[in-house]
């Protein structure tokens, strides 16, 4: 019997233990395989769901479910938090002492803020990337009146590493333009979008990649969003409400819409696995073929890899299907047989009722298209129904 662990209960884990088990059911059927998850969580949380969230756009509950619900029958789940990958043995180490062994393991604990890292910005700053930060940040946006919100983008300390999901700071800065305006206050609240020195290849840029950043000045005049280059945020002053930059500028603020610092999921973190700078944790990823650097049977996907495409749900859709067919294929054949081409697919909120596909690769960049109510249609479907399919392995 080859076993078959995956940690971690996000979209990236769910993706692929579905695909895993389609893929696979003759020989889990003849007991040739077992396929495994631990989560830290009962939990699965549709991490996109918190932008809504912020401007009151849903409560939120919709957006997390049962993460046994989501899973085929033919997975064993365990809420059980790994605390030790021991790749020496085959075996992760969890928190209630059980040591889970594995022939194949699939590492997909995905990242968290690190608000910590940028002093002061724990206090001053808010953020939208969790469901609790979002609440904090919604019951400010609903009293706020007047004033100045600013917005700040961090990137990690290793290069070419993104942030999360690369366009949120575009589509929340146009969705807070679309609310401030929905209640009436917009003329009265200025909003300044500033975007680091360096984002991977861009350098005084208001994007990480040259197309869109060329567009944006004239999309963030057209709704009157001032915006500003090399703001790379280092320091916050709670007290004072003043954001300081590297380049040794300061600008005030009344909300600091940052996105902060994120790093890889502790475990990861004291893993030794990773080199990444700072103790950021993200895992040596073979660009092709998934595989952790340096471990054969140890495969990687979401928003742990060291990869430099966005940390983003339409990067795993295309993750997955490589993932899942490798191991396959290594079970069947002995070696693996697909390879990613660093496709990333999804439809960006860019305001509250305006959606953008986008796509891009390892090739190519995006191309900024027209944004349309279509589009938003097909995302909001997309965040109410078709994601619990694509989870599910269906789409
Ligand atoms: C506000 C926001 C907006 C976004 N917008 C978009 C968007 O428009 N389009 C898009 O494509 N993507 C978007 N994303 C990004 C997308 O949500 C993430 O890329 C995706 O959730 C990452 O999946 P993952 O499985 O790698 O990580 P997660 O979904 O974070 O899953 C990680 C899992 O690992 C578990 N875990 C952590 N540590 C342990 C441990 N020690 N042991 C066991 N389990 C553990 C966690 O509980 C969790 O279940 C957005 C994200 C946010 C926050």
């Amino acid at each position: 019997m080859k076993k078959i662990l995956i940690v971690g209960g996000g979209t990236a884990g769910t993706m692929t233990a579905n695909n895993l088990a389609k893929k696979l059911m003759p020989e889990i059927d003849r007991d040739e395989i077992e396929i495994t998850m631990i989560s830290n969580s009962s939990k699965h949380v549709y991490r996109p769901g918190a932008m809504y969230v912020a401007f009151h756009k849903s409560a939120g509950n919709e957006f997390i479910r049962e993460q046994k619900s989501l899973l085929m029958p033919e997975i064993n789940f365990h809420v059980d938090a790994a605390v030790d990958i021991q790749t020496k043995n085959n075996c992760v180490v969890a928190q209630s002492g059980k040591k889970y062994v594995y022939d194949y393991l699939v590492l997909a604990t995905g990242c968290e803020v690190a608000p910590d890292r940028i002093p002061g910005l724990e206090e001053g700053g808010d953020w939208f990337y969790t469901y609790e930060g979002a609440k904090k940040i919604a019951k400010k946006f609903e009293k706020l009146k007047k004033g100045r919100v600013l917005v700040t983008v961090s990137f990690p300390k290793t290069e070419n590493i993104p942030h999360q999901c690369g366009i949120a700071p575009i589509e929340t800065t146009m969705m807070l333009h679309d609310y401030l305006t929905e209640r009436g206050v917009r003329d009265d609240v200025e909003i300044v979008y500033t975007y680091p020195k360096k984002a991977q290849s861009v350098v005084d840029g208001l994007f990480l990649q040259v197309p869109t950043s060329n567009v944006l000045p004239m999309i963030f005049d057209g709704i009157n969003v001032k915006h500003k280059t090399s703001f790379t945020l280092n320091k916050v002053d709670p007290k004072k409400k003043i954001a300081y930059s590297e380049e040794g500028e300061e600008i005030e603020f009344d909300i600091l819409m940052s996105t902060p610092p994120f790093i890889a999921a502790k475990v990861i973190r004291d893993s030794g696995l990773s080199k990444a700078k700072d103790n950021e944790g993200w895992l040596p990823t073979d660009k092709e073929s998934l595989k952790v650097i340096g471990l054969d049977n140890v495969y990687t996907l979401g928003d742990t890899v060291d990869l430099s495409v966005s940390k983003a749900g339409g990067t795993i859709h295309n993750q997955t299907d490589v993932v899942a067919d490798n191991i396959a294929a290594e079970i069947r054949f002995g070696y693996p047989t697909e390879s990613y081409d660093g496709k990333v697919i999804a439809v960006a909120q860019m305001g509250l009722s305006c959606g953008m596909p986008l796509w891009y690769d390892y090739e190519e960049d995006v191309k900024p298209t027209p944004c349309s109510k279509l589009g938003s249609f097909v995302r909001l479907g997309f965040n109410k129904g078709l994601y619990w399919a694509a989870a599910r392995g269906m789409l």
